[in-house]
């Protein structure tokens, strides 16, 4: 008889306060007790990005510009389509 392995993250990490930033949110597994143990992730220096934000189509919305503050033409981001692997270009006036 052994005890089956019990992974705490088999189902994975708690989405509590993710946001765009890469590791950020809540690192505790899936289903945890207690408080969540969130952490800000990788922010990058968002002053130096345009802060325009995507107006929405049937597919994204919200968002951010990944061009510099006060780009000429076009705000552009690139975003992952999800259930796929595949990114979009979003660019809007
Ligand atoms: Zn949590
Ligand atoms: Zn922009």
């Amino acid at each position: 008889m052994t005890q089956p392995q019990t992974d705490p993250y088999a189902n994975g990490v708690c989405p509590f306060g993710e946001d765009e930033a890469p590791g950020s949110g809540c690192i505790k597994p899936k289903g945890h007790d207690g408080a969540h143990l969130v952490t800000p992730g990788d922010v990058d220096d968002d002053e130096a990005l345009c802060p325009s934000e995507f107006p929405g189509d049937d597919m994204h919305t919200g968002q951010l510009c990944t061009r510099p503050r006060g780009h000429h033409g076009t705000h552009s981001c690139t975003e992952g389509i999800s259930g796929t692997s595949y990114t979009r270009e979003i660019t809007w006036a």
